[in-house]
């Protein structure tokens, strides 16, 4: 049965303006699963309009104490729900639901941890060459954010904006993806049942990029954060930039696992499945190349081909399948096109290659590509999906120009057993995020972003909460003394 899910907007559950809905797929079953709301830009208006009125009501009066209680309460509220909105994920993704689980049992420790730096958002005092002025700073929210978010890893992505927003004063109107809408309109029940004020959570959801375009540019919003592919993102902040907004863009990758001749190979090579096929590689910072020392290419390449080719594929919801299908139709298509055209640059397929046969659908077989030319396009380009290109390197300074010879920077990682060689080559990768003999682990404490196109900004660690606010000083005369109208200071 399908089931209906609502937007929300200054606290009511609301279908669009002209009625108008959306048919969510489940791409495990191909079958229609929900129905959401196809907001009209009356919509937009309504929920930027929300936005602005809680503002200005009773939250633009709360203290960093009150909002700390209410974002635990928050917390509080997700660890009670986190089986039936991992369920929502996983029946919008194809997303396993051992991983979505976690990630929805993870989720409460980011609003913990920003309830943590709500209470302790402090100015300073600032001495000024005039002792006829005390001056001190205050943090003030920047205001309604605009939070957009991307298919994968909904709640998660979103988590990572609307934390820190909700932790600086903001209030925030979402619109998660046409691809995986549901889990984000069930989510805003849990703001009510914390106590939040009706307005500082809104959500609208549309079946076009235009529902976000709209959003983004805005002139109601004073901020923008988003995730999701590299082009949208452009867009994104040239409409942000329209109104003069700041923007935080979180974007694709092409992220370098670079493994040394004398790492441990049996643990690089379950990094590397970690890194490119957990999600069935739909993760920005999926470790989608493979850079290993010539010395132990073959060894490695047997090790990833033999896990690869035992990864077991199947219905998401079951918890020993091991990847699931790729998350839409479009993604799917695309990640065939860029498979073909690595076949026709010359590719050599170490395994998969191809969807699978016998399950169907989106699935997609865990694929290894060696041999690849040095400017093939499959070293350039994103695929999001489950393939690993694997090059060689001869030493040290060649790994680290292949590591960051793309115009991405999100992520990457050393395996080595050199402690001083881990570190070094750390420090040189132009990534966000770098693991030294480890893959794919983040934390609410420790930022992440991207380099050059993949993003600007950061999200989590204490500083996240920086980009939600702004800072007045206050400029308070001492002496009472007249003062020349005609001087400056
Ligand atoms: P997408 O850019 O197509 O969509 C992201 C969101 O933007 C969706 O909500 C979409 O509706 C909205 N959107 C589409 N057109 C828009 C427009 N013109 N203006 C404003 N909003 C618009 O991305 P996707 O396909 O959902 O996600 C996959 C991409 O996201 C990949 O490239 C991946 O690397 C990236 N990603 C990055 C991170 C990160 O943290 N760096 C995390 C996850 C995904």
């Amino acid at each position: 049965m399908t089931e209906r899910f609502e937007m929300l907007i200054g606290g009511a559950r609301r279908g669009a303006a002209n009625g108008t809905t959306f048919s969510c797929e489940n791409p495990y079953t191909g079958r229609t699963w929900a129905e959401v709301p196809d907001a009209t830009p009356a919509d937009v208006d309504a929920a930027v309009t929300a936005a602005r009125a809680a503002l200005d009501g009773p939250w633009g009066q709360t203290t960093g104490f009150d909002r700390a209680r209410l974002l635990r309460n928050l917390a509080a509220q997700i660890a009670r729900d986190t089986q039936r909105l991992a369920a929502f994920e996983v029946n919008d993704s194809g997303k396993l639901h051992r991983e979505m689980l976690g990630q929805m049992t993870g989720l409460a420790s980011w609003y913990d941890y920003f309830a943590g730096i709500a209470d302790k958002l402090e100015g300073r005092q600032i001495p000024t060459p005039n002792p006829n002025f005390l001056v001190y700073t205050r943090r003030m929210p920047v205001g309604v954010v605009a939070a957009i978010t991307p298919w994968n890893s909904p709640l998660l992505l979103l988590t990572w904006k609307l934390a820190p927003a909700l932790a600086a004063g903001c209030t925030v109107v979402i619109k998660p993806s046409e691809h995986a809408p549901v889990s984000t309109l069930a989510f805003g029940k849990l703001f009510e049942d914390a106590g939040f004020p009706p307005g500082v959570v809104n959500i609208v959801t549309g079946s076009t990029g235009a529902t976000g375009a709209a959003l983004a540019g805005h002139p109601g919003v004073d901020k923008v954060a988003f995730t999701g592919a590299t082009e949208t993102g452009r867009g994104v902040a040239r409409a942000a930039a329209e109104n003069l907004n700041a923007s935080t863009l979180e974007l694709g990758g092409k992220s370098a696992q670079i493994v040394f001749d004398d790492a441990d190979l049996d643990a690089a090579a379950n990094g590397v499945i970690a890194g490119i096929f957990a999600a069935a590689g739909q993760t920005c910072m999926a470790g989608s190349r493979l850079l290993v020392h010539t010395k132990v290419h073959d060894q490695l390449v047997d090790l990833v081909v033999k896990r690869a080719t035992t990864i077991r594929l199947g219905d998401p919801h079951d918890p020993t399948t091991e990847m699931g299908p790729i998350a839409n139709g479009p993604q799917f298509t695309k990640v065939m096109k860029l498979l073909d055209q690595a076949l026709t640059e010359g590719a050599t397929i170490a395994c998969g290659g191809r969807p699978d046969e016998e399950l169907g659908g989106y699935f997609i077989r865990p694929t290894v590509l060696t041999g690849l030319v040095p400017d093939a396009t499959i070293l350039r380009d994103e695929v999001f999906g489950p393939v690993l290109a694997v090059s060689t390197f001869t030493d040290e300074d060649d790994a680290v120009t292949q590591a960051n010879g793309t115009p991405y920077g999100l992520a990457g990682s050393v395996w080595t057993r050199d402690v001083h060689r881990a570190h070094r080559v750390a420090g040189r990768l132009r990534a966000g995020s770098v693991w030294i003999n480890a893959y794919r682990a983040v934390a609410p404490s420790v930022p992440f972003g991207g380099y050059g196109l993949s993003g600007i900004g950061r999200e989590n660690g204490v500083e996240a909460v920086d980009a939600y606010l702004e800072t007045t000083s206050v400029w308070v005369e001492l002496s009472g003394a007249t003062r020349d109208p005609f001087v400056l200071g």
